[in-house]
């Protein structure tokens, strides 16, 4: 059983075939799949999908990339829309210093605003961080006070890495971590067994041997694999684990199949 904690089924090269890319990933093991909004396109149809599909969540949030349009009126309809159950997180947000999409300024400041709405809403927080490490420390230290995160597809420094395992804080890893060039082993090890996550990014990102592609969930299993190698664990064990850890993070509900489980328990009883 896997979890793809990250994935972004609102993407327009995703959403098109969605019935099939959930059901492939159905028979590849991964059951459960959170797809992550990256702004007020998006949030519509995540939450579409994780209304018409038992296995599938969303999130609610404004991508670094278009921090721009996170308005005060944005963030009262993020507000309202993080009160659905179905809409698991806060984000995904964050700082990306590397393409500048949006002015800096307006990225902290959307960044600051989202771990205040996480703060209030209770639910977790989706961080993407890119070549802005000093600035995501300081944030973290500023405004992450009692809030939890997970620094998603994580590829920054250590110091960083460091500072929010010690907040209780989640990391998770995606197909980078299969790439014949990938340096960040030490990482993947650093990381408590009760807070790794592992994730495709969908639909960048595809692991080997599936690189070049249009990524999708099915392929988590690849990117499971390979942490479960670098940490020198059993594969089954990392995978059942990482969704343990998924499930308590994003505090899903009990899974369709556990379900199941319980009801014909119960009908037994
Ligand atoms: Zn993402």
């Amino acid at each position: 059983m896997l979890t793809d904690s990250h994935a972004h089924l609102a993407d327009e090269r995703i959403l098109p075939v969605a019935e099939q890319v959930v059901e492939r990933a159905a028979q590849a093991g991964v059951t459960t799949i959170v797809s992550i909004a990256t702004g007020p396109d998006d949030w519509e149809a995540d939450l579409a999908l994780a209304e018409r599909f038992p296995g599938v969540y969303a999130t609610c949030g404004i991508h670094p990339h278009t921090a721009t349009m996170a308005s005060e009126d944005a963030f009262a309809r993020m507000r309202e829309r993080l009160a659905h159950p179905r809409v698991v997180a806060v984000g995904e947000t964050g700082l990306d210093y590397h393409y500048d999409f949006s002015p800096r300024d307006v990225q902290r400041d959307s960044f600051a605003r989202h771990l205040q709405l996480s703060r209030e809403t209770g639910k977790p927080v989706i961080v993407h961080a890119r070549t802005a490490d000093e600035d995501l420390r300081a944030l973290l230290r500023e405004a992450g006070r009692g809030t939890v995160g997970v620094l998603h597809s994580f590829s920054s420094g250590r110091a960083l890495l460091e500072d929010a395992l010690a907040m209780g804080w989640y990391a998770s890893f995606s197909g980078m971590v299969t790439f014949k060039n990938y340096d960040g082993a030490d990482f993947v090890r650093m990381v408590p067994a009760d807070r790794i996550l592992v994730e495709t990014d969908t639909p960048y990102l595809a692991p080997v041997p599936h690189r070049g592609k249009t990524n999708e969930p099915a392929f988590v299993a690849h990117v499971a694999g390979r942490c479960a190698e670098l940490r020198g664990e059993d594969p089954a064990e990392l995978a059942a684990r990482t969704t343990e850890n998924a499930r308590r993070f994003y505090a899903l509900d009990p899974h369709p199949v556990d379900q199941a489980r319980t009801i014909s328990r119960e009908r037994e009883m």
